[in-house]
């Protein structure tokens, strides 16, 4: 396969990963174990995406079997993960801010 087909290929599989969430795609932590989720698509049919700190990701599902390369559930899930924590960041940064400089709680009711 040229190269160039592989990065259509890619930019395709990128593009899928960016419809996920609209079309219903939900992911859960498996348990305790670090970095590993369940994946559902809309069907309810489940993979199991694992993330490691010092390999590359790995799927379930038959694109991952065949290429053993991103596939769309790793991209989307990652993307979800990234989005997660970065809202999560603002949420502590803003908060802490506001107790800095005011010593006022701006939510007391959560
Ligand atoms: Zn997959």
């Amino acid at each position: 396969m040229s190269n160039l087909n592989d990065a259509r290929e890619e930019a395709n599989r990128y593009a899928k990963a960016r419809q996920m969430t609209e079309q219903g795609y939900t992911a859960r932590p498996v348990g305790e174990v670090e970095g590993t989720y369940f994946v559902q698509n809309p069907k309810g049919d489940l993979y199991i995406v694992m993330f490691f700190d010092n390999a590359p990701a790995r799927c379930q599902c038959p694109d991952w079997k065949e290429r053993e390369r991103d596939c769309k559930h790793i991209m989307w899930l990652r993307s979800e993960l990234e989005t997660a924590a970065q809202l999560a960041q603002y949420e502590a940064e803003y908060g802490a801010c506001e107790l800095e400089s005011t010593g006022i709680d701006p939510y007391p009711q959560y």
